[in-house]
């Protein structure tokens, strides 16, 4: 039996913008503090985290402070250079482990494990050049996207090529950095799952959410999703195989296609994730304090929704809309405190409940 961390214990946390904020509040609320490491010049957690360390990934006196100040260490991006997470790694417990993290990190390596999983994702293709890149377009056929193995988030790093006349543009575009070729998967809707896995292997699985993107950057999640019962079990069952295959510890993402024929994995992130924010108004227990619970090796929350929920992101001047939505009836308000409204920029969200028809 793993003993669950005292009250009082210091959960160490790898980058502090705003999931690193919200883990922040909910580890707050179990009685425990939190230690942000983050080497930006703005750290939206660093207004609600106990101890903050502003220094950079690479500087090994910091790193070893904040070791030792810690009982555990999690992270709330995938990009963490491996060589912090090397040196930390010794020092103190890691969760979840470097194996999420590896496998996330590269796109390649994702879709790679997700296939010998035996779940169905895009054909894809690993591309490192013009003529590796012809002859996977030949292999997968048109229309197809070309990605950024590594470091692309919200669309950045894409681009979908229509025809072989495509290759030498989408090539060039990719700055020489290795890329992934996969095939375009003609899906209905984007779902998530959301689900976490406790330090003694117990899986928690919230309702999928669905997701819609603008200009690449998710806009708004529905609860509950358009699913059969079937699919909704199967995106599940398809997250917690996730879980187990990486011996996974906290909170994890998992990106899903939805086409009339099969449930086809997008990706996974190792962290709580923006399609999970929902939760906080949805749910007893939110995607930040499932993870808390994850990694300080106390028991899940079950997560059961209390109620349907839309999560709408606050991006860049949809700020400005914030005196309405503070007057909307059933909507909550999460802002990030960042200093400056940015196009493109992640500033807040808000839930929105959906009474129960009487
Ligand atoms: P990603 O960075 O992989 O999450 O991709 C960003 C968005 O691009 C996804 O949410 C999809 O809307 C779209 N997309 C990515 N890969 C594919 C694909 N293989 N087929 C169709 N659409 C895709």
């Amino acid at each position: 039996m793993t003993e669950a961390l005292n009250a009082g214990s210091v959960i160490g946390i790898l980058g502090g913008g705003q999931l690193g904020r919200m883990l922040s509040v909910a580890a707050a609320r179990l009685g425990y503090r939190c230690h942000i490491y983050d080497p930006a010049t703005h750290i939206p957690a660093a207004d609600v985290a106990a101890m903050v360390t502003n220094a950079a990934w690479d500087d090994e006196t910091a790193l070893a402070r904040f070791a030792a100040s810690v009982d555990v260490i999690t992270f709330e991006f995938e990009n963490i250079p491996t060589a912090t997470l090397d040196f930390l790694e010794p020092l103190r417990p890691i969760r979840p482990g470097r194996r999420a993290l590896a496998v996330s990190q590269d796109r390649l390596s994702e879709k790679a494990f997700l296939r010998d999983l035996g779940l169905q994702t895009a054909p894809f293709a690993p591309v490192d050049s013009l003529d590796a890149l012809q002859h996977a377009l030949g292999a997968i056929g048109a229309p197809a996207i070309l990605k950024t193995r590594r470091m692309g988030y919200d669309g950045k790093g894409q681009v979908r090529l229509e025809s072989p006349d495509d290759t030498a543009a989408a090539w060039q575009a990719m700055q020489d950095a290795p890329a992934i070729l996969e095939g375009f998967v003609p899906f209905s809707h984007e779902v998530s799952v959301i689900a976490a896995r406790g330090v003694t292997g117990e899986v928690a699985a919230f309702d999928p959410g669905e997701n819609l993107h603008k200009s690449g950057i998710l806009h708004e999640t529905r609860v509950p999703a358009r699913l059969s019962a079937s699919q909704r079990t199967d995106a599940i069952l398809m997250a917690a195989k996730i879980l187990n295959a990486l011996d996974y510890t906290g909170v994890l993402g998992v990106e899903i296609f939805v086409t009339p024929q099969a449930l086809i994995v997008n990706e996974i992130a190792p962290r709580v994730h923006n399609s999970g924010h929902w939760t906080q108004n949805g749910c007893a227990v939110d995607q930040f304090e499932q993870h808390i619970r994850a990694v300080t090796g106390l028991p899940l929350g079950d997560g059961q929704r209390h109620s349907d929920v839309v999560m709408t992101n606050l991006i860049g001047d949809d700020l400005d809309q914030l005196p309405d939505l503070l007057r909307a009836p059933h909507a909550a308000v999460h802002l990030y405190g960042k200093p400056q409204a940015r196009p493109g920029r992640k500033m807040g969200h808000v839930n929105r409940i959906i009474p129960a028809s009487r």
